[in-house]
């Protein structure tokens, strides 16, 4: 039977989040932090990221601005403004990154299109976001595309709504628990959980484990043919 597939696009469709994990790298080098190891100083921008989503949301251009107040916060000396710029650049290099699908995903995506109802659904910059969609040259394959500031329960139930799917034939598929999988079942849809082990540290969550909708999990995305 036909179902309706929303499908998640940053780590799921394509590679995302180890830009942002490269720029930290370098952000850290700058830093040369006389007592915090990295894992440290990820703990104190993972805290100003956390604070910060709320009121801007994500995206590089936020990126650069978290960078730039965690370098304000940890520098053991003076903050001059060319750093700064310096810092801000680490973040910005993620705008020029490549948008490669991640192995199997164009032949899925193809596959899947052929037989079911496909809607993108990513959270972040819009502007940002579209640029990704158009070079990945995966949106062709989509019949819906929606952008959105966070995906939460709201933000599920807003879509289906709009789309008028029935929640029993629809699935979220996607790498983030927090972002894809958990909100999903608790706006009572279904859910496809396709891990990445490179998948954001504020993503990660345990997975939802009641709720009236069937959750799968599949080691990759090339996997999904076997579901549908
Ligand atoms: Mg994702």
């Amino acid at each position: 039977m036909r179902q309706h597939l929303i499908i998640d696009a940053d780590d799921t469709l394509w590679e995302n989040n180890i830009f942002f994990e490269e720029a930290f790298d370098d952000f850290c080098a700058f830093l040369e932090h006389s007592s915090l190891t990295p894992e440290g100083v990820r703990g104190i921008l993972d805290e100003i990221e956390l604070a910060n989503a709320r009121t801007h949301g994500y995206g590089s251009l936020n990126f650069a601005r978290n960078l730039q107040q965690c370098y304000r916060r940890l520098a053991e000396r003076e903050v001059l403004d060319g750093d700064l710029e310096v810092v801000k650049g680490f973040a910005l290099r993620i705008l020029e990154q490549p948008v490669d699908p991640l192995p199997g995903v164009a032949e899925t995506l193809e596959y899947l299109a052929s037989r079911h109802d496909l809607a993108l659904f990513t959270k972040g910059h819009p502007e940002e976001q579209k640029l990704k969609i158009d070079r990945s040259g995966l949106g062709v394959w989509f019949g819906h595309t929606a952008i959105v500031k966070e995906k939460d329960v709201a933000s599920y139930r807003s879509l289906v709504g709009q789309l008028g799917w029935p929640a029993e034939r629809t699935w979220m598929v996607g790498n983030s628990p927090k972002s894809d999988i958990n909100p999903a079942l608790e706006a009572g849809l279904n859910a496809v959980f396709v891990p990445h082990e490179r998948t954001w540290t504020l993503e990660r969550q345990p997975l939802r484990e009641e709720g009236p909708g069937r959750l799968e999990v599949v080691r990759e995305f090339a996997a999904l043919r076997s579901l549908f």
